[in-house]
């Protein structure tokens, strides 16, 4: 046992085989947790012209405080074509074209309106409510540099540029399989023996949610024929997943058939609990990965290793997996010989985040980890961790 790789080895042999793939043009709308291969600029200066930041009243901040004559109302997208001259004011509304000539505006709450004037009780300084021409960006200038991830934030900023573009490497095509003659789909009578399929579902979930597009191949039994014709064909995507297969059992015929079919084993078995019998090779730069058939084990494997090597393929500067620090509710016995990822259940205090580790932790139990949020980095050792103490945790994603 002693001779199993370490988490951080097999993620490190991972990672150094998920170089990103190439890049494509796409537009942004819709690319939320895709990243920038290349930088993306400014087409315009934004604001795109000297705007106004208030309703109110546009005028030459030397003319206040006095009486001034308004000669326009400007409503947003409707400039007047008309500079603005000494003693005159022009109502404006928030966004609207500040005209040529004026240098401030003063909100509409402050001024006095009379027919075809205002009056300005007070001093205004120059610029004031007036959001200047590229004070966000200047066009040409960089929104956001190669590796930004888009989140919301992102895509409205690119969109507000006038960035209809933008480069992203392209979304990873993940086949994905499950085996074992016992599964059957949810829906289906179930006979003896048999158990509904988990993996299937819990997996397409976890690979689109980290960007991949998903083609999922019917499931096998543990059959060498149907392994290989199946696998042949999963063989064509840029990432493999599979579920079941690989322990030691003599039924257990994923391994076997992926080296017949030219996979060269990167590494097997992870001193990780649950998940152990992991399996990580390439064929090319296919990237294939054997998860263990128990669904928290498939669930569990695919958050350590899977998506972070899909965020790497697609660019990610740091692919995670993202450990946070969280504060564990009640105490956890240490494994001696494997790094422990505990379902919890986590809360959010005024302190931070407080890990509650929920009961029924064995690697069948999909519908007690369906409780959890979070997986607890329980590290291998003696004795155990006390309730208080500051660990690391992943979030699952919801
Ligand atoms: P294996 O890794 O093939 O030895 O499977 C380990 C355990 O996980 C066995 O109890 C299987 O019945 C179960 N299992 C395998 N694949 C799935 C799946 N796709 N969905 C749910 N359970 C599975
Ligand atoms: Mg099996």
């Amino acid at each position: 046992m002693a001779d199993l790789l370490s988490i951080d080895e097999a993620l490190e042999r991972t990672l150094a085989r998920a170089r990103p793939l190439e890049g494509e043009q796409v537009p942004p709308e819709g690319g939320v947790g895709r990243v920038l291969a290349e930088p993306a600029l400014a087409a315009i200066d934004l604001p795109p012209f000297p705007s106004s930041a208030m309703d109110g009243f546009a005028l030459r901040a030397a003319d206040a405080p006095s009486t001034l004559s308004v000669v326009a109302r400007i409503a947003a997208g409707r400039p007047t074509g008309r500079p603005l001259a000494p003693g005159e004011a022009a109502a404006i509304a928030t966004g609207g074209v500040v005209p040529d000539g004026a240098d401030a505006v003063v909100p509409v709450e402050y001024v006095v309106e009379h027919d075809n004037s205002v009056e300005i009780p007070a001093p205004v300084d120059v610029g004031a409510n007036v959001r200047p021409r590229g004070g966000d960006v200047r066009a040409g200038e960089v929104v956001l540099p190669a590796g930004a991830r888009l989140g919301p934030a992102q895509i409205g900023a690119l969109a507000a540029a006038g960035v209809a573009v933008v480069t992203c490497a392209r979304r990873p095509r993940a086949a994905l399989l499950t085996t074992g003659t016992e599964l059957r789909r949810a829906g289906e009578p179930l006979s003896p023996g048999q158990i509904y399929e988990s993996n299937g579902p819990m997996l397409e979930a976890q690979l689109r949610s980290a960007g991949a597009d998903v083609e999922q191949l019917p499931p096998v039994e543990d059959d060498p024929a149907a392994h290989r014709h199946a696998l042949e064909r999963a063989l064509e995507a840029d990432v493999v997943v599979t579920s079941g297969g690989v322990s030691v059992g003599p039924h257990d015929l994923v391994r076997g058939i992926e080296a017949d079919l030219g996979v060269e084993e990167v590494f097997w078995r992870v001193a990780v609990k649950p998940g152990k019998p992991i399996s990580f090779g390439v064929r090319g730069a296919t990237l294939v990965f054997g998860l263990p058939g128990n669904p928290v084990s498939s669930l569990v494997g695919f958050e350590l290793f899977v998506r972070p090597a899909l965020a790497a393929l697609q660019g990610a500067a740091d692919p995670g997996p993202d450990f946070e620090a969280g504060r564990l509710a009640t105490s956890l016995r240490r494994n001696p010989a494997r790094d422990e990822l505990v379902r919890a259940r986590r809360t959010t205090g005024e302190d931070g985040s407080r890990l509650d580790p929920l009961g029924g932790q064995e690697s069948h139990m999909i519908v007690r980890a369906a409780a959890a949020n979070a997986l607890v980095l329980v590290p291998r050792g003696d004795g155990e961790l006390a309730a208080g103490e500051t660990v690391r945790y992943l979030r699952l994603p919801s």
